[in-house]
């Protein structure tokens, strides 16, 4: 899955991860339970992530080997927020790991600030809410777990518009470099998350 932050890519992914029986494989997620756990990714992590800049390729590429490693990948996977760059790109190449499509999520800078105001994520499951356009059954609460949601440090303006900086200086590219190996499909996030999980589908003949 390839998108600016908040584009929707974790909540499709989601919906592809169930459809398809394969697990969504989130470095995002895996890094903030690392900072949660306090474990040693965790503290060289965590100041990257709250200035809203990319953690150095090297812990992300340990990490999310590790993860890829493990048995319920043998059938296939989703990787949201992975590759974030050209050099993890050409790493994931080198390792041998395939990749089939690369869907990427389109959406204005100016709509991705409003949204990433408003979301709100369980800190026991990660599952993300919407406070207007995905909002929990019960207000401020996990329809899975039943925690109660929090805004993400990084969620905040400032660092939005960072990260948004960040996505297309480093990652945006990376539209070019699957295209060039026929491999990019795009969809528009325009309407909602029905709409867009319509479009996902559609697109991928699924
Ligand atoms: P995400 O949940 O995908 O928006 O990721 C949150 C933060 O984790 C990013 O702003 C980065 O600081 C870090 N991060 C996640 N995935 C990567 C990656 N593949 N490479 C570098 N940093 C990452």
């Amino acid at each position: 899955m390839l998108g600016p932050p908040g584009a929707g890519k974790g909540t499709q992914a989601q919906v592809l991860a169930t459809k398809l029986g394969v697990p969504t494989i989130s470095t995002g997620d895996i890094l903030r339970a690392a900072v949660k756990n306090g474990t040693s990714v965790g503290l060289e992590a965590k100041g990257y992530m709250d200035r809203g800049e990319l953690v150095p390729d090297s812990v992300v590429i340990g990490v999310f080997l590790d993860r890829v490693s493990q048995d319920d990948c043998k059938t296939g996977y989703i990787f949201d927020g992975m590759p974030r760059n050209l050099a993890q790109a050409k790493e994931l190449d080198r390792q041998g790991i395939q990749i089939d499509t690369a869907l990427s999520i389109e959406i204005s800078d100016a709509e991705i600030e409003k949204r990433l105001t408003g979301r709100r994520v369980c800190p026991d499951c990660a599952e993300t809410f919407h406070v207007e356009f995905g909002p929990p059954k019960k207000d401020g609460m996990c329809d899975r777990c039943d925690a109660v949601l929090i805004i993400r440090e990084d969620d905040k303006a400032e660092t939005v518009r960072q990260r948004l900086a960040v996505y297309h200086a480093e990652t945006e590219p990376l539209k070019d470099y699957y295209k060039s190996q026929g491999k990019l499909i795009t969809v528009e996030n325009i309407n909602g998350i029905d709409e867009a999980t319509a479009a996902v589908l559609k697109a991928l003949g699924i």
